[in-house]
């Protein structure tokens, strides 16, 4: 039911480029009759800190832009359009609500710490302002789980009992089949500038291996590792590989962006095992999906304290920052074979496989005595799938601050070398330059 003359509601997309399983912009969509869809491309990003020369690396910047157009061209068939604008934080959103007088706002919750205080200003500045929100981002919704956010188990082992005995993964949400259309920006506003992307960014060629950014591409990722190869029924014994594209899902990008929501990728794999097979493996990609939810819920418990060096267990390692040392590990020169492998390719494509994740931050906390603190920003700076609960929750983990009941973990670099790249395939595949 439409509600008074003419109401314009605001969709702030953030980590949710996609318009599939989009429950809080169906709902919105109902609701009011001009729609403003918007993207802020955040001055922050760009910015640069105490930790790193700016956040958004070359991979996930290209990534992203991708992503947006193909946004822009999924709003468009549905006769509106994707408004870019540059700002800082909140302001941009602040500034388009008043000059449009938006009555209804809709965003999916994120477990950022910048992304809620956002949501706070907006609605401290803008007391009458009415909020559509989901949970799209997590497989439950939270107050489905058998836990308080407060109260969330501190170990993923115990999170994982609960949730497998006690919880259902949400559903997906209705198909969207009507948006109401655009309100005419450069009309209304002549001191509105819109982003423009850069050409570059667009470049279809210009993609890291195979992360081409969308909502279009991720399902075909899904649908290749899944229905097209069947590759997720031996995922278990394959995941751990480090060289090329096959050994793991590479879902972690459009994860991260939000191209693909969580519960759509659980169900997609549900009607795998109804349809080919219930194995082992089909269920560890699950598993790993559940490591996810518990760094998304974590980030929600503890807020600030995930970027605290003594972390959440406000215990101060003992490590230091050294100029030198750091830039050895990020150029891929420590002198560890294995370590300096995985920072090359981190560096050529944005991307490194799980077990190369923890090599080269144990090696940064425990070989080489760094504040992990500075190796979580390079890794945002870099990845591809920079994700903040899962990145900052993984690199306290490593470095013994984290929810992790056994404390510290110090990989043997020479052992793991054997175990996992025995053959020096991958070694030799990032080192061959030297
Ligand atoms: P798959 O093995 O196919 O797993 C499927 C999905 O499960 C992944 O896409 C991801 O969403 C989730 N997942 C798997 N392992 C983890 C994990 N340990 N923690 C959280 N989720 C997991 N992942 C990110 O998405 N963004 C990050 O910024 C990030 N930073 C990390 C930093 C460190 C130090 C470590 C050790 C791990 C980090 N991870 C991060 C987790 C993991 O390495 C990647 O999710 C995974 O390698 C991505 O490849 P994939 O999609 O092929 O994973």
């Amino acid at each position: 039911m439409k509600i008074h003359n003419q109401s314009t509601g605001l969709y702030w997309f953030r980590h949710d480029c996609r318009i599939n399983d989009m429950p809080a912009l169906n709902t919105l969509s109902e609701t009011v009759d001009i729609l403003l869809c918007v993207y802020v491309i955040d001055d922050e990003w760009f910015t640069n800190s105490q930790w790193q020369s700016h956040p958004m690396g070359e991979h996930r910047w290209r990534f992203l832009c991708q992503g947006l157009v193909e946004l822009n061209q999924s709003l468009t068939e549905q006769g509106n359009r994707l408004v870019v604008v540059n700002g800082t934080g909140a302001l941009p959103i602040q500034h388009l609500i008043d000059k449009f007088s938006v009555s209804h706002l809709g965003y999916s919750e994120h477990c950022g710490v910048y992304e809620k205080k956002a949501i706070e200003q907006i609605a401290l500045s803008h007391p009458n302002l009415r909020f559509i929100t989901s949970n799209a981002s997590h497989l439950y919704e939270p107050p489905t789980l058998p836990f308080s956010i407060d109260s969330l188990p501190d170990s993923f082992s115990a999170f994982r009992r609960k949730v497998e005995k006690r919880a259902e993964v949400a559903d997906i949400a209705e198909e969207l089949t009507h948006l109401p259309p655009s309100p005419d920006v450069n009309e209304r506003d002549n001191q509105f500038k819109e982003k423009i992307i850069p050409a570059s960014c667009l470049d279809t060629d210009a993609s890291s291996q195979g992360f081409r950014g969308g909502e279009k591409q991720g399902v075909a990722q899904l649908n290749y590792y899944l229905f097209e190869t069947d590759l997720v029924a031996r995922y278990k014994e394959t995941r751990n590989g480090m060289l090329g594209w096959d050994f793991s899902s590479k879902l972690s990008a459009w994860l991260s962006a939000g191209h693909l929501s969580p519960r759509y990728v659980f169900k997609q794999l549900q009607q795998y095992e109804q349809q080919r097979v219930q194995n082992d493996s089909t269920y560890w990609l699950f598993f790993e999906l559940l490591w996810r939810e518990f760094f998304h819920l974590h980030a929600l418990k503890v807020g600030k304290r995930l970027f605290d060096f003594g972390g959440v267990q406000q215990q101060k390692p003992n490590t230091v920052f050294n100029a030198a040392k750091f830039t050895q590990w990020c150029l891929g020169k420590t002198g560890f074979d294995i370590v300096d492998a995985c920072m090359r390719e981190l560096n050529a494509t944005g991307f490194m496989s799980n077990r190369g994740r923890q090599l080269v931050a144990s090696c940064f906390v425990h070989e080489l005595g760094l504040d992990w603190r500075y190796g979580a920003a390079y890794f945002e700076q870099q990845l591809i799938d920079f994700d903040v609960a899962s990145n900052y929750g993984n690199w306290q983990y490593l470095a013994g601050v984290g929810c992790d009941p056994r404390g510290h973990r110090q990989f043997n670099l020479q052992k793991q070398t054997q175990q996992y790249d025995p053959n020096q395939q991958f070694r030799k595949a990032w080192l061959r330059f030297d």
